[in-house]
């Protein structure tokens, strides 16, 4: 307690928690964060001053001896580092809310018009399919994708399907699809009777490599589908080029990347279709959801008919196609519309993140790639996903993070490894699918992290790369 501002300082600086515990014969009798410190400063003073005249003398402490779930409840947004005493009052050790809070790798922030809209749709009993909500929900999509229509529909996996349904894809037509992908992109295929091609990936992007898809092209190839991973835009330039010169039918897999731009044009603006998912770990969630956006004006009448039984609007009960019930909720789409109104300020929060961590790990020279960026795209960075050195055990990374309560995520397998898609390899190797999929690595990257924790995920790495060493 009679060390002075200066050395206090000091010691944040150092344990980087924003917060230092003051002891007189190692009897704890103050906190100080780097508030304190601050608000001290600008009043003019100086740094020579004492502790003691400085610190908060009333703190919040618990006995060493607390049980777990006492100490866990104690954390809030002001409390992330609570000293533990004896009896005596002397300072034994503290409880971290990283030890005991585990950061997701990923969750959704509600803190919107959600509830509000929400409680709008119980309140007027319309919470089905049919509200206005809905409908609004599609005309923000149509807003931020002038010429296409928005088709809302229950997840992304059936916007997918209902794509290369109104798209016409039937039995045998193939359909080149990345090889790194999550498997609801292949399995739409399928569902369709159809043919998935897989595709190798690019180094660079990690999502398709259209010169790779050129040599995949037969006179059986229909439609080929772009993945923008993580966020990232795939050469849309080339997957264009592509799709004209052999008459594909271009669908976007957008699940991972809205708010994302390539050129100066959001993602879902480059094909004849692209689709949406709104499940709770992307970056707009309903819960389940999805949005399917459709360019042609007749494709996209069709897709409503078949989003809803296949059942001729003008003649009720009368069915002239098969159709599915894949329609969205009222209440999923209040909650969308809520999320979208928020859509500018996730993209810039993400964006943030990533460039916090690209910062504090560009350093590091066991992280082999990042995410890239030029100034022809914007990365959305759904999640901020590196890739580790050859040598790195990235699986033992993950389970050392998961000590310290961090969260992390490999990269989705390789389909043509799965027993399901095997056969759907042709000949190529796919060298740059596997390396991804076995060295990449996701961090934490939810709208509402804080840089403490952002900080605590970089210093736990940089530790762990080092102890791997
Ligand atoms: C999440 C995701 C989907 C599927 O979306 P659901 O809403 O979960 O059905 C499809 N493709 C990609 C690339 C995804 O990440």
């Amino acid at each position: 307690s009679n060390s002075s501002i200066r050395e206090a300082l000091l010691k944040l600086n150092d344990n980087g928690y924003g917060v230092c515990f003051v002891t007189s014969q190692r009897v704890l009798v103050g906190v100080l964060t780097d508030g304190d410190i601050r608000r001290y400063l600008l009043n003019n003073n100086n740094l020579d001053c004492e502790i003691s005249k400085v610190m908060n003398r009333d703190f919040f402490s618990l006995p060493v001896e607390s049980d777990e779930k006492t100490i866990r409840r104690s954390f809030s947004s002001e409390i992330k580092i609570i000293p533990l005493c004896d009896k005596q009052g002397l300072l034994v050790d503290y409880a971290d809310s990283f030890k005991n809070h585990r950061i997701p790798v990923i969750e959704p922030e509600f803190n919107g018009q959600e509830l509000n809209y929400l409680e709008d749709c119980i309140k007027s009993t319309w919470i089905s399919s049919q509200g206005a909500y809905v409908r609004r929900f599609e005309m923000m999509f149509e807003d931020m994708h002038p010429g296409m229509h928005a088709i809302a529909v229950s997840n992304g996996t059936v916007a997918l399907h209902l794509a290369l349904k109104s798209l016409g894809l039937s039995d045998g037509d193939e359909v080149i699809v990345p090889d790194l992908t999550f498997a609801a992109t292949v399995n739409a295929v399928l569902y369709c009777n159809a043919v998935p091609v897989l595709c190798e990936v690019d180094p660079e992007t990690w999502c398709i490599d259209a010169k790779e898809a050129e040599m995949l092209i037969s006179e059986r190839t229909k439609a080929i589908i772009p993945v923008h991973l993580y966020g990232q835009l795939c050469d849309m330039d080339a997957i264009m080029d592509l799709s004209k010169r052999y008459n594909l039918k271009l669908l976007e897999d957008c699940a991972e990347s809205i708010g994302s731009k390539w050129k100066g044009k959001p993602s879902g603006m480059f094909g004849d279709a692209a689709t949406f998912s709104f499940f709770g770990n992307k970056t707009i969630s309903t819960g389940e959801g999805g949005m399917l956006l459709i360019r042609d004006h007749n494709i996209a009448k069709q897709a409503i008919l078949l989003r809803d039984h296949g059942m001729n609007p003008n003649k009720r009960y009368w069915h002239d196609v098969v159709g599915f019930n894949y329609r969205l909720t009222n209440l999923q789409a209040a909650i969308g519309v809520a999320q979208m109104e928020r859509l500018d300020e996730f993209i810039a929060k993400k964006r943030k993140i990533a460039s916090i961590y690209k910062e504090n790990l560009k350093h590091i020279d066991c992280i082999e790639k990042f995410p890239t960026e030029n100034i022809d795209n914007i990365h959305s960075h759904w999640l901020y996903t590196v890739i580790l050195r050859q040598d790195i055990d990235r699986d033992r990374v993950i389970d050392l993070l998961m000590e310290v309560g961090v969260e992390a995520r490999p990269v989705f397998y390789s389909m043509h490894i799965m027993p399901p898609y095997k056969s759907f390899k042709k000949s190529a190797k796919h060298t740059n699918s596997l390396f991804i999929s076995k060295q990449g690595i996701s961090f934490p990257s939810s709208v509402g992290i804080s840089l403490n924790e952002i900080k605590h995920v970089c210093d736990s790495l940089i530790r762990i790369l080092g102890d791997l060493k």
